[in-house]
């Protein structure tokens, strides 16, 4: 008796917890994210929680910590678990041809988010941000950086990272950055001292930190030993920590050493803190809430018979088939506007940064 009501109890409890007070009776999304190494991806699958649960969906949201067997499986899962709908942020963009064609065979629309994924006819709409632009407002805050900090060089010494080669996205970084800085290296005012340029070369494999960071050693080592390096173009905000401790380590930011202008992307805490003590020059935010709301958006459509809101048909050809996308607006941020762009859209609280 006293067993069976502690029981009923239990359930009872169970029940209440896990039945949240709207009817999720829409459906359920699966959401595939790659890691929660870095914040962003965190805040992105906890908005489409949020904003899916909103619109009347359950939610399977899942992290793969930067393995792709491991995103493959639980892709795998959940259209076995019976998903109405995936979206995905992959971690390599070319391994998911054959888990999407098992998903195509069932039904499941796909919507490819903030990632392209290439290779597949099965990949139904994409979410991103506008890829090619980031790039070029991440080289145009390193030129009006090196301008502000180091205007009266004849020569600004650049080095130039980039994104993980597996990630479309790394390329549309690197060539909206080279369209701002290929002028200038031909002109001589910007010189890759290194001679490091091309993606093949400046590519960082999984976006990882430490290796933007040895990478950065080895520069500095061979070709700034007799000479000062006063930029360095990076595509994200994990690269540019790593970068800023390698500069660190030899010396720039104290003394008469100027700390090199540096870049980023996403405006993580971390990075925002270093813009704030100078140590970073700039980063990009790209309001992750609103790339949730125009997934969902997206997959709402796709699922109740509407037509999914889409601003451009061109740009994103994944190999296969012109994927039609929405991309959102990114916006620069530096220590001149960071409190009106992240305290004031209510992304961060005050109390986050300072
Ligand atoms: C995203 C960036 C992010 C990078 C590393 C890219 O695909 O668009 O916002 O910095 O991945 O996670």
């Amino acid at each position: 008796m006293n067993f069976t009501r502690r029981a009923l109890g239990a359930t009872a409890l169970a029940a209440i917890l896990v039945t949240p007070a709207f009817a999720q009776d829409k459906g359920t999304i699966g959401i595939a994210m790659p890691t929660k190494s870095s914040a962003r991806w965190i805040s992105d699958g906890n908005s489409m929680v949020q904003q899916f649960e909103a619109a009347g969906y359950a939610t399977d949201l899942q992290y793969a910590e930067d393995d792709i067997p491991n995103q493959l499986a639980q892709i795998e899962n959940m259209i076995t678990k019976g998903v109405d709908a995936l979206v995905i942020a992959a971690i390599d963009g070319t391994t998911l041809t054959n888990v999407l064609a098992n998903a195509a065979a069932l039904d499941i629309p796909v919507v490819a988010y903030d990632r392209l994924i290439r290779d597949s006819g099965d990949v139904s709409y994409y979410a991103t941000f506008d890829n090619f632009k980031v790039g070029v407002q991440q080289a145009t805050n390193l030129v009006n950086g090196l301008e502000e900090r180091f205007g009266d060089a004849e020569t600004w010494n650049v080095e130039l990272f980039g994104g993980s080669p597996d990630d479309n996205n790394a390329y549309f970084f690197y060539n909206g950055g080279m369209s701002v800085l290929q002028p200038l290296i031909d002109s001589g005012k910007v010189n890759v001292v290194s001679g490091q340029m091309g993606m093949d070369t400046v590519g960082t494999l999984r976006w990882d930190g430490s290796v933007a960071q040895s990478r950065m050693d080895n520069l500095l080592s061979a070709n700034y030993t007799e000479q000062d390096i006063h930029g360095v173009l990076s595509p994200y905000d994990g690269l540019s920590i790593g970068i800023i401790s390698s500069l660190r380590g030899v010396g720039y930011g104290s003394g008469d050493k100027a700390m090199p202008i540096v870049t980023g992307q996403d405006a993580e805490v971390p990075s925002v803190k270093a813009i704030l003590r100078g140590d970073q020059y700039s980063t990009i935010f790209k309001d992750t809430r609103n790339l949730a709301g125009v997934t969902v958006g997206m997959v709402d459509a796709l699922l109740q018979g509407g037509e999914p809101e889409i601003n451009d048909t061109s740009t994103y050809d994944n190999g296969v088939k012109v994927v039609p996308s929405y991309l959102l607006e990114p916006q620069p941020v530096t220590a001149a506007n960071w409190d009106e762009v992240l305290i004031g859209s209510g992304y961060y609280t005050r109390d986050q940064i300072e």
